[in-house]
């Protein structure tokens, strides 16, 4: 197991992981708010917190990893309200998109996605909590965190509390609070929006609560990783902290990592611009979506990402030689002997360069030149025929352990992804065949055959009159 180094925000300084448990990364990522459809920005985040977790896994970690979704909010509300329907059915689209967009970019899926409404009554005991402890007040049926009792407020951000005056207006809202300085826990409802019952009367959780309570939830009071991105720093992580520790007295994470953004032909994505993308947006402009998982990985995660389309084909062009490299090694005839073959030794340093440029605050570009030095050997080799028995096997297997990682390198992976989500017939088929295979206590099959639908994010629900399935 190796032990990567990762930049702090808190404190920012770079920092060598530590973890509450010996040989396991507990990882909270802030989610989609589900009320449109990701734009690649937040996709470059999201495939970075997914290149996180495949780099810590590399390195030996077992990582158990949330990322939430944010399906009650102000955005969600006004949206559902615009559209006249209920919170739930604005935003179950909205949901689907977003993990049919992961499964487009291959990012892996991660152990747990919470709901904010399934996650109600832990943002209200959080909420007790606070009021017991002094730390927040009840004022016309909303609850507000009060700043002024959190010593340490501003540590992860740097935000100096003293430069904002009492009384100044600092952000626009209509509630009564003690000061201007304090953020809202709990919203008491308006009229017509969707309410939970609380012991301050209906209403609904703000947004730094949600991630507090479910990142709580799931993985303890102290974790190891939070994520996000960059704009997520001030005011979200920092009342995160607040609200967590205030409540518990501990550590609420240790290190915090934030990407930066994306960007577009060197501008800020805006609607007016006409450079907001969605996936869909490039697919319909003919974007391979393999080279664009390859484009947003190349580039460092605190970098600003400058996306163009000349970029993309940059790395279609990467992304050929690394195939061209494959047909070579494929076609090539291996000699008897192993004696003074590279092979070997270029797959070791390989995979080590590999793993120590991850272990280095995630330097996918380093590590992305490690696989492009090592191409460069495989392919002098099998220009002077010096392969040796059971190379093409070694560089094979040195691969597929670096696209671990990368995710990028298997073409037809990619090709059968695109051709062939399974069908609803196809679904129903391969249920039937499990239902035979089972009562043929043919177990073996019965569970490839789970596994297989799993893989395509379908749900299955044995139940006594049937089985039902559902897509995630
Ligand atoms: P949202 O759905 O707005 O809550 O955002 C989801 C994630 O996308 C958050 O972690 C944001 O930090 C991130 N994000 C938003 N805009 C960008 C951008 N232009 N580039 C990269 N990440 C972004
Ligand atoms: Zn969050």
């Amino acid at each position: 197991m190796q032990n990567p180094v990762f930049y702090n925000t808190l404190g920012r300084r770079p920092a060598r992981l530590e973890t509450e448990v010996a040989g396991e990364v507990r990882m909270y990522t802030c989610g989609p708010t589900v009320y449109n459809t990701a734009h690649i920005g937040n996709l470059r985040t999201f495939l970075f917190e997914d290149v996180l977790r495949r780099s810590l896994q590399f390195l030996g970690w077992r990582v158990v990893q949330v990322m939430n979704l944010t399906d009650v909010d102000d955005k969600t509300i006004e949206g559902a309200a615009n559209a006249g329907v209920s919170l739930g059915e604005f935003t179950r689209p909205f949901i689907d998109s977003f993990f049919a967009d992961l499964d487009r970019l291959h990012i892996q899926r991660v152990e747990h996605y919470p709901r904010a409404t399934e996650h109600i009554d832990e943002m209200l005991a959080l909420v007790e909590q606070l009021v017991e402890k002094g730390y927040a007040y009840e004022s016309d049926g909303s609850v507000f965190f009060r700043i002024g009792r959190d010593e340490d407020y501003g540590k992860l951000s740097g935000f100096d509390l003293s430069q904002v005056r009492q009384g100044e207006r600092v952000a626009s809202d209509d509630y009564d609070k003690e000061d201007v300085r304090d953020f809202v826990l709990w919203k008491g409802a308006k009229e017509g929006e969707p309410a939970w019952d609380s012991p301050w009367g209906p209403g609904r959780p703000g947004w730094h609560l949600e991630c507090s309570a479910m990142g709580m939830k799931y993985l303890g009071e102290s974790f190891d990783i939070h994520c996000g991105g960059v704009d997520n720093i001030f005011p979200h992580h920092e009342n995160e902290i607040a609200q967590s520790e205030s409540a518990t007295g501990k550590r609420f994470v240790r290190t915090w990592i934030h990407a930066e953004h994306l960007i577009v032909d060197g501008e800020k994505m805006s609607k007016s611009l006409g450079n907001f993308y969605t996936l869909q947006d490039l697919v319909d402009r003919g974007a391979d979506l393999r080279a664009l998982r390859y484009q947003l990985l190349s580039v460092h995660y605190r970098k600003k990402l400058n996306f163009t389309f000349e970029g993309l084909a940059d790395a279609g062009a990467a992304l050929k030689r690394l195939d061209e490299m494959r047909f070579r090694l494929l076609d090539a005839a291996e000699g008897e002997s192993e004696s003074d073959s590279p092979i070997g030794p270029a797959c070791e340093r390989l995979l080590k360069d590999f793993g120590d440029a991850l272990a280095d605050d995630l330097n996918t570009s380093e590590a992305l030149a490690a696989l492009f030095g090592f191409v460069r050997e495989v392919n002098q080799a099998v220009d002077g025929q010096r392969l040796a028995v059971g190379d093409r096997q070694r560089v094979l297997d040195s691969l597929d352990r670096v696209d671990e990682v990368l995710g990028v390198l298997n073409a037809d992976e990619w090709r059968q992804a695109e051709e062939g989500g399974l069908s609803d017939e196809e679904i129903d088929r391969l249920l039937v065949e499990r239902r035979e295979a089972r009562q043929a206590r043919d177990f073996g099959r019965a569970d490839e055959i789970r596994g297989q639908l799993t893989e395509q994010g379908i749900v299955l629900e044995d139940t006594p009159t049937g089985t039902r399935w559902k897509r995630q």
